[in-house]
This record gives structure tokens, C-alpha cells and sequence, in this order.
């Protein structure tokens, strides 16, 4: 913090205290203001939350006798308002914590004081933490699931199985054995923070008795052994939508872990897997697939009955068509997102017969002379190589 700040702030009115005020006054200001303006008090509250740091600071100045003595000179020192020229460099002594001291609120010989155990009661009073009755989106949810390569193609609706965690109906999420209640830890009275000051500087750590949840469980519920979470296995139908791709990672809104207290559910993200098809390929929108065809009838030409995702379709091999050659059918394909589907590509090539009866034999030695004799050469443009 530099100097500016501390003639720019003035801590003892954000405190309610004069100048004068004794260390003891300064400290019962601090704590009921504190009290007053917690986050964990007000929910939501940004600008109960913005007070609160600036009373958690001007606190850990006045608080500390040599850093109040320090900011009391800066502050006489430029009282006539003329800041000094060259601007202001960090107060010397500066670096110690910002980090509000949540044990100098809850800590010492008055933790015992009347109204703390209602403050308390009201922040431990849902699984022992405090942010468990807040309102609180609920959490995306992660699973997979495979389909088979048509049902992805064309969209489908498949029931999935999601194990995630959610209150023990046992103890309902406090953790405690039924007719047993989790009291407040007594070593953070609660709060699940330890702080120590080492010289100038404060140090927050999480509670090791409690393990940084604020309260003891002395009998825990035999369900969830203590932890108020049960893992809950549900089953939810979800339409997958028509098109995805393997490796695909589809975003269901709503369909996670249902909020806290009204809030809204999470998202669901399916981890979508496709297995092979025998037939088809797929190319982005595209279907692919090959056609086995005889050399004669791509030569003579043909029209051959081929599958598609919803039912066949005539395909027109022309007369002198190539081996390998890619025939497009439009919009016979894989839906769109958008609307419409991408074209079905079919391949062509040649299965040759391992085995001819003594007439195809014939019949294809006279072909060959006959072939011979009209000219055609196969590696004609290899002349000369
Ligand atoms: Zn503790
Ligand atoms: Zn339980």
C-alpha cells in the first residue's frame, strides 16, 4: 500500500472511531463492524463485501501500534493536502498482509460473547461449511457414452447412467449420525482458519483439527462416513443430435447436477464415442462408400442399387467409367446441423474373379485378342519409357 492510499483513506472514520482512540476501542469497533459486514452475514452483498475489506484494512494498520504510529506521521506530514513532488514511494515499513484476519473476529477471550454462536449457527448450519446454503449454480457433469456409427449419424436417444455425488439422505449432508449434530471446532472457533502474525506479516491457513471445515464431528453418519456425500446414480434419457463425429464433446445445458437453493442446474458435457461401420465411411458431412463392381460393367456402364443412412438409392455408372473413380449423390449424406445433409460418395473398384468356369475363361481370351486387335494398349503412355 502505498502512501497516497493512506493519506487518500482515512481509517479511523471507516472504523467510527476518533484519532484518539485507545487500541482496545479500535479493536471493539473493528469487531462489530466486522461482524456486521461478513461476507458469509451478506450474501451477495458487493457492496457490504467492499466495506469489509476496507475495514479489515484500516484495521490491520491501527491495530498494529508501530504501523499506526506510521500512518498517523504520513497523514500529519501531508495534512495541508500538498502532496510532496515526485510522487510517493511505498510507506517503508509497508508489505504486511492484506488478507483479512478472520481470527481476530471469531478469536481470543470473547469468542464466547453473546450473539457469536447465532453467527455461528447460521454459517455451519448446512454440511458444515459455509458456502452450503448459499444459492450455487449446480456442477457441470462429465460422462461418455458410444454409439453406433448410423444412430450418430442420424441423431439419437440413449439413456445414460451418471454416478456423481450428492447429500447422504442418511444424515442429509451434515455428516453426523442421525440424532448427532457436528459442533464448532473449537481450536478456529469455527471458522476454519488458523491465523498467526509473524512480524508484520498475518498468515491464514486452514484449521488442521477441522481440516479447514469450521466444525468436529464426534459421531459420524455410518452412510457416507462422515463426509455428507453419497454418490447417487441416475439415469437420464438425452437426444443426442444427428451429425456428431468421433471424439465429439457435446454440451446438454441443464442437464448437470441441480443447483442449491433455486440456482440453476449445471451442464452436462457427453464425450461422444462412434464405432466403424462395415459399409460406411464419413468425411465430415460426407458418407463414403465403395462400391465393388465387375470391369465389364465399367466399361459397358450400369446402374447399381447402393445403401444409404434411409434406404437405397440407384447409382449410374457411365460407360467407361475408371477404377476408383468417386460418384457424388447429393444430399444423401450425414444431416446438417443446419438443415440438410452432405452427398453420398461412392467409390468404384474393380473386384477382380479369383476363379472363372471354362465358358467366362473362353469368353474372355477371345475378348482379349478382340481387344488387341481394336488397338487398345493399357500402358500406351508409357511410350518410350
Ligand atoms: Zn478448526
Ligand atoms: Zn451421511
Amino acid at each position: 500500500m502505498s502512501q497516497r492510499e493512506w493519506i487518500e483513506k482515512d481509517f479511523y472514520k471507516e472504523l467510527g472511531v476518533s484519532s484518539s482512540a485507545s487500541q482496545d476501542e479500535i479493536k471493539k469497533a473493528y469487531r462489530k463492524l466486522a461482524r456486521d459486514l461478513h461476507p458469509d452475514a451478506n450474501p451477495g452483498d458487493a457492496k457490504a463485501e467492499e466495506r469489509f475489506k476496507t475495514v479489515s484494512e484500516a484495521h490491520a494498520v491501527l491495530s498494529d501500534p508501530a504501523k499506526r504510529k506510521e500512518y498517523d506521521d504520513t497523514r500529519k506530514l501531508f495534512a495541508g493536502g500538498g502532496y510532496p513532488r515526485g510522487g510517493f514511494t511505498p510507506g517503508a515499513g509497508g508489505g504486511f498482509s492484506q488478507d483479512f484476519n478472520i481470527g481476530d473476529i471469531f478469536g481470543g477471550a470473547n469468542a464466547g460473547d453473546g450473539g457469536l454462536g447465532d453467527l455461528l449457527g447460521g454459517l455451519f448450519n448446512r454440511g458444515g461449511t459455509r458456502t452450503a446454503s448459499r444459492p450455487r449454480r449446480g456442477a457441470d457433469v462429465e460422462t461418455e457414452t458410444t454409439l453406433g456409427f448410423r444412430e450418430a449419424a442420424q441423431g439419437v436417444t440413449v439413456p445414460l447412467r451418471m454416478t456423481s455425488p450428492s447429500p447422504c439422505t442418511t444424515c442429509h449432508g451434515s455428516g453426523a449420525k442421525p440424532g448427532t449434530s457436528p459442533r464448532v471446532c473449537p481450536n478456529c472457533n469455527g471458522t476454519g482458519i488458523i491465523s498467526r502474525n509473524q512480524g508484520a506479516f498475518g498468515f491464514s491457513e486452514p484449521c488442521d483439527d477441522c481440516r479447514g471445515t469450521g466444525s468436529i464431528i464426534d459421531d459420524p453418519c455410518v452412510d457416507c462416513h462422515g463426509s455428507g456425500i453419497q454418490n447417487r446414480t441416475r439415469t437420464i434419457t438425452v437426444r443426442i443430435p444427428p451429425g456428431v463425429s468421433d471424439g465429439q464433446r457435446i454440451r446438454l445445458a441443464g442437464q448437470g447436477e441441480a443447483g442449491l437453493r433455486g440456482a440453476p442446474s449445471g451442464d452436462l458435457f457427453v464425450s461422444v464415442h462412434v464405432s466403424q461401420d462395415k459399409v460406411f465411411g464419413r468425411n465430415g458431412d460426407d458418407l463414403t462408400l465403395v462400391l465393388p463392381v465387375s470391369y465389364s460393367e465399367l466399361v459397358l456402364g450400369t446402374t447399381v442399387s447402393v445403401p444409404t443412412l434411409e434406404g437405397r438409392v440407384g447409382v449410374k455408372v457411365p460407360p467407361g467409367t475408371a477404377d476408383g473413380r468417386i460418384l457424388r449423390v447429393r444430399g444423401r449424406g450425414v444431416p446438417k446441423r443446419g438443415g440438410g445433409a452432405g452427398d453420398l460418395l461412392v467409390t468404384v473398384k474393380v473386384a477382380v474373379p479369383q476363379k472363372l468356369d471354362d465358358n467366362a475363361a473362353d469368353a474372355l481370351r477371345r475378348y482379349a485378342e478382340a481387344e488387341k486387335a481394336s488397338g487398345f494398349d493399357p500402358r500406351a503412355g508409357w511410350a518410350g519409357a
